[in-house]
């Protein structure tokens, strides 16, 4: 093919390639001339002057077209739209006095350009490339790579490769050993759906994607690797939340010849340094909070530590109370758990109503809302209760003139679901969440096993593979819910950053684990008979823990959902609408796979 002198539709070629980067560019570089390559950002025409944002990877820089400079370069700016490629050659000067940006990092200088190249056009974007554009999510997502051009994007997956590198940094030193595991490998039990791969060579027969490397690292304490971690994909078929994602990377952790307490001091100190840098600290040790005080105290698992707002049960203050419903939920062998809000005497009679449509919204039959002033107690039930009852409200919750209380009466769990998901609403409008403040906590003393009413069985809180305490295993079998894990999980600003635990070495242990969770012989020799027949040829004791990757990007880069932390996350619906997949495939595949027989 032969490249006419201007066809540049013809040139595969550029003919300005850079020696400088945009964003680099500063004071120091006046007078200095430089090549730059990168993306028409913004594009102002001043009578007679053309001024054009040039972006690449470091950032934005003004450009100047001036005719007295370039008559042609100013020619062409003329045509420049929105994401055109340009290539331009000029000079770094000062900006004129007054229009200096200080909000910009490039913004003391300006390139008055002598040439440009126009590398290649752009059809106008689907949306602007810029912060809080308001689009729908699907069309950011099907023009990923548009969205992806945003400052903060690149800055998020910047943040997320330090993190992986301080990752791969603090564990090296530490004398672990990254060991990859197979994708295309046995269902994996963390309590999720598995995506399935059909095998064409066994006809038939299924892989399924890792729900995480648990067993495979287990298996390599048993091949002797004392120190294993891996930045592992992990694949799990459930639900989506703005937190979830169907594949996901975890920091897969496990130690040989360890306890509890070596894993959460390796955690500690890998959470340091990843902290450190992101340019953030977080506190080291990292202090840990029994389950059971977290579940009083908080209502969860998961406590935000970055304010108070406690809750306490409520049911000794009320046992012979007048109050209707409070009586009918003691009665029923339900509860009543209240909440402590600092200051809340702050919210206004109407906010303090929101918040108990709020929870109507969330399946609350009711909630109560109480406020202490310095003249009492008031709420709309108060003429309810007798005085020593509302004194006994007053100092179970240690209220103090000032704040305000929800209470709630019915089944704990229930109750207790409701406020934890007020408890954040409430704690932001009254200004309580610190910014940029991080509070981490272990949540350790879980109980082994809960009970599945649904199913009618016993479920591992964390997964089969967890050993009970010492003093728990005798009576393991009694009293099941007795039993307590040697797991841990770590929390931070209220996220479940990650979990694990001091894992069954002994066959005849996870053996009695697996009948206790009514996993028939048959079928956990199927599925697990390789990990059973491991153990009996000299299984060290071992322990590991799983940090959720983008979550922890997520929180250190201050995002709401992990999908901005995922240079291509899927859809709640679990699609991409980039490449459209899930996508349905030719029939001579499904053939190939044994799924259609060949008739159709
Ligand atoms: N395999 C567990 C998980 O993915 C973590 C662990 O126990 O190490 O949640």
């Amino acid at each position: 093919m032969t490249d006419g002198a201007e066809g540049r539709e013809h040139r595969v070629t550029f003919r300005l390639k850079r020696d400088a980067y945009c964003g680099e560019l500063g004071v120091e570089d006046h007078g200095r001339e430089v090549t730059l390559n990168g993306w028409a950002a913004r594009r102002r025409d001043h009578g007679g002057l053309i001024f054009i944002d040039l972006r690449d990877d470091s950032g934005v820089v003004q450009v100047v077209f001036d005719p007295r400079a370039s008559e042609q370069s100013h020619g062409i700016a003329e045509d420049v739209r929105p994401e055109y490629v340009l290539g331009v050659l000029g000079e770094v000067r000062p900006r004129p006095e007054g229009r200096e940006n200080p909000s910009m990092p490039t913004g003391a200088v300006e390139v008055l350009v002598r040439d440009v190249e126009v590398i290649n056009p752009s059809k106008t974007p689907p949306f602007e490339v810029k912060e809080d554009v308001s689009v729908d999510e699907r069309v950011r997502l099907q023009y990923r790579y548009i969205d992806l051009r945003r400052q903060s994007m690149h800055e998020g997956m910047k943040l997320r490769h330090r993190i992986i590198k301080a990752t791969h940094d603090f564990l090296t030193a530490q004398g672990f050993t990254e060991v990859e595991t197979p994708r295309l490998t046995k269902s994996t039990p963390e309590g999720a759906r598995d995506f399935l791969v059909p095998s064409r060579l066994q006809p038939g027969r299924f892989y399924a994607l890792p729900q995480s490397p648990q067993l495979f690292k287990q298996i390599l304490m048993i091949s002797g690797f004392d120190r294993y971690y891996q930045i592992a994909r992990c694949y799990r078929d459930e639900d989506l939340r703005a937190d979830r994602q169907p594949e996901f990377t975890q920091i897969d952790i496990e130690m040989s010849f360890v306890d509890e307490d070596d894993i959460i001091a390796t955690t500690d100190g890998l959470l340091a340094e990843v902290f450190r840098a992101a340019g953030r600290e977080l506190e080291s040790p990292v202090g840990r909070m029994p389950y059971d005080e977290a579940m009083e105290r908080y209502g969860t698992d998961r406590p935000d530590l970055r304010y108070r707002m406690l809750m306490d049960t409520l049911n000794d203050v009320f046992k012979t109370t007048g109050f209707k419903v409070f009586a009918n939920a003691l009665e029923a062998g339900g509860c009543i758990r209240g909440m402590r809000i600092e200051g809340g005497s702050a919210m206004s009679r109407s906010d303090l109503d929101g918040w108990e449509r709020k929870a109507q919204e969330l399946g609350a039959p009711g909630l109560l809302w109480f406020v202490l002033e310095s003249d009492g107690l008031k709420s709309p039930v108060a003429k309810f209760l007798s005085d020593e009852e509302k004194d006994g409200l007053i100092s179970t919750l240690r209220l103090e003139p000032g704040d305000a209380a929800f209470l709630m009466a019915g089944g704990r769990v229930a109750c207790d679901e409701v406020l934890y998901q007020l408890r954040p609403g409430v704690a932001k409008k009254l200004g309580l969440i610190p910014n940029d403040d991080y509070r981490a906590v272990w949540i350790v003393d879980f109980p082994l096993l809960e009970y599945d009413e649904v199913e009618k069985r016993y479920k591992s809180l964390h997964h089969p593979f967890t050993s009970p305490t010492e003093d728990s295993l005798a009576g393991l079998e009694d009293e099941p819910l007795a039993a307590r894990a040697r797991a841990y999980d770590i929390v931070i600003n209220g996220v479940e950053i990650g979990g694990g635990s001091v894992r069954i070495h002994r066959r005849d242990v996870q053996e009695r684990m697996f009948k206790l969770l009514s996993i028939p012989p048959s079928e956990s020799e199927a599925k697990f008979g390789f990990l059973l027949e491991a153990l009996e040829y000299g299984a060290p004791p071992h322990g590991g823990i799983a940090l959720g990757l983008d979550r922890l990007v997520m929180l250190l880069a201050g995002r709401d959902t992990i999908r901005d932390t995922i240079a291509f996350p899927k859809t709640q619906s679990a699609t991409c609408p980039l490449t459209g997949a899930p996508d349905e495939v030719a029939e001579a595949q499904l053939r190939d796979l044994g799924l259609k027989g060949s008739s159709g």
